[in-house]
């Protein structure tokens, strides 16, 4: 089921069931990309048809942030959880290690793909790590037919936004494989390269405060989050 919250279709799930769809549509081998909007995406996406269309054609769409879910209860429609892209790939990772399937890297600065595929190993010695691009690449179509040749089954395709959702939309029947996932900063997460919050301040919804101690030049980006809610309220009170 889907529930509409600011012109997005988010799936209405919670973290098992988005791993279960997953895995269904990998064991029927159903094409299909995943995008993981948070709400400076959402925000982003109010403002830009084409983008918003281009987050709809997504076979799973789930809500990133707290800000979403935060929104989806405002708007009297409340989503299950919040489903966050990275804990939704560390959980992937389980099922691709468990089912064989082979996993293509795309992403980030030169070495971080590299970074996250040996700390991703190191966890699931039986994945299988097909394949890996920087994300600074000028011959897309060397990198689509490199991911082709590669065999993979699934791809992260960490570009930021909205550049992933571009390309997933592009490329969706060229590179091979079933599932295209975009994960924005998340390689350097599992690289390690840029650390996540403290578990405390995951759970108490804190996540992009530690982000914006971290990286102060976000604040522009993040000011997008109070407007998202604004938005929602405004959309409440207008009804
Ligand atoms: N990136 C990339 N190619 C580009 C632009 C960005 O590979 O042309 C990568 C960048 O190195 C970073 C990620 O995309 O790893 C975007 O991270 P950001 O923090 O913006 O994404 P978020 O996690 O906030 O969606």
């Amino acid at each position: 089921m889907k529930l509409d919250i600011l012109g997005l279709s988010f799936d209405h799930v919670t973290m098992e069931e988005a791993i279960s769809i997953a895995r269904e549509k990998l064991q029927k081998r159903e094409v299909f990309y995943c995008a993981t909007p948070n709400a400076e995406i959402g925000y982003k996406a109010i403002k830009d048809e084409t983008f918003r269309n281009l987050l709809n054609g997504a076979g799973l769409l789930l809500p990133d942030g707290a800000g979403v879910v935060m929104a989806s209860k405002i708007l009297g429609t409340p989503l299950k959880e919040k489903v966050a892209g990275v804990d939704f790939a560390t959980n992937l990772l389980s099922v691709m290690a468990e089912e064989g399937y082979k996993l293509y890297l795309l992403g980030g600065k030169p070495g971080v793909a590299e970074l996250a595929a040996e700390k991703m190993l190191q966890k699931h010695p039986n994945l299988t790590i097909c394949g890996m691009a920087d994300g600074y690449f000028q011959d897309e179509t060397a990198v689509v037919e490199n991911i082709k040749e590669s065999g993979a089954d699934v791809l992260f395709v960490c570009l930021g936004a909205p550049k992933q959702e571009l390309f997933m939309e592009k490329h969706l029947h060229h590179t091979g494989a079933t599932m295209l996932i975009g994960l924005g900063g998340t390689l350097d997460a599992f690289a390690g390269t840029v650390k996540r919050a403290p578990k405390w301040m995951i759970r108490c919804n804190l996540e992009w405060f530690y982000r914006l101690l971290k990286e102060p030049k976000r604040l522009g980006r993040m000011m997008c989050l109070p407007k998202y809610i604004l938005a929602a309220l405004a959309k409440k009170i207008r009804r």
